[in-house]
């Protein structure tokens, strides 16, 4: 496959992968997914190199999966008509094309580094969270508003191992955006470095770490990996798909998209924005 929507650079012993739809805020259609994979897999068998940068082009990490028509896509097309056709091919599509390819990011053998910036948002999160390390921009604005769409927080249930679980439920349960600041003190976050510094911080500490033993390196790093599935990571996620399959096929959610859908019908997109986040803003209006 020729990639159009991942950049791959070899700056030294570091791979540095570019999410490159920058038009889109690199929301992660069939190919983008399909692409980081073989990219992250050949920095992940080249022997020159140490560390894994991943960023995002333009102004936004990722704002999330890309779930609508691309014309002349087939791929994507593809994956639409699966999602769409029963609860067993979506359960089947959302596992080749989320909870696996999102694991296997998590697994690999060298340490990652996820830059991150502008919008990350819902699958955004959930991609830089497979991630060993996260730098973040001090203007990132992480948003995982899924709940307000009867969804359940992702294909995989990255954030109470990154916030808490306490702080997981108010997050989700308000769908607020989380302060960068926040998810830094919570540990999602290592450190926050201003907007203009990001590139170079994060190969900066690429290349630090580019520096140490990598058998001692990649050694740990399956260690701790395993300590976490150990700790209940492993089947937390593997449940958290299971019954996020579920809620797909709800009553609630089938008629809140009913719902939904006539105010895209009269308004596109604002229109769905509007109905899913408006009466949250209304409430904010009157504090
Ligand atoms: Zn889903």
């Amino acid at each position: 496959m020729t990639w159009e929507t991942i950049l791959y650079e070899e700056i030294g012993h570091v791979a540095r992968i570019t999410l490159n739809r920058p038009q889109t805020h690199n929301v992660q259609n069939v190919r983008l997914i399909l692409e980081l994979d073989e990219a992250t897999k050949k920095a992940d068998s080249d022997s020159n190199i140490r560390v894994i940068l991943l960023r995002g082009a333009g102004s936004s990490f990722s704002s999330g999966h890309d779930l609508g028509p691309i014309p002349g896509d087939d791929l994507q097309q593809d994956y639409r008509e699966r999602h769409r056709r029963s609860v067993e091919d979506r359960f089947e599509v959302e596992d080749e094309y989320y909870l696996s390819k999102c694991l296997a990011i998590r697994n690999l053998s060298k340490p990652t580094i996820a830059a991150i910036h502008g919008n990350v948002v819902l699958a955004g999160i959930m991609l830089a969270c497979m991630c060993d390390l996260v730098i973040a921009a001090e203007g990132t604005r992480l948003w995982n508003p899924s709940l307000r769409h009867c969804g359940t927080g992702g294909e995989v249930m990255v954030l109470p191992f990154e916030l808490g679980f306490r702080k997981t439920k108010e997050y989700l349960w308000t769908g607020d955006a989380i302060p960068i600041h926040e998810a830094e003190r919570l540990g999602m976050v290592n450190r926050v470095v201003p907007d203009d510094q990001l590139e170079t911080e994060a190969l900066r500490l690429a290349e630090r770490i580019a520096l140490m033993p990598p058998v001692a390196v990649g050694i740990t790093k399956r260690a701790m990996n395993k300590a976490q599935d150990f700790m209940g990571m492993a089947m937390a996620f593997e449940y958290g798909f299971v019954l996020h399959q579920i809620v797909h096929a709800t009553r609630e959610s089938a008629d809140w998209n009913a719902e939904a859908a006539k105010h895209s019908q009269e308004k596109g997109f604002r229109g769905w924005l509007e109905f899913r986040d408006g009466p949250f803003n209304e409430q904010a209006k009157k504090e």
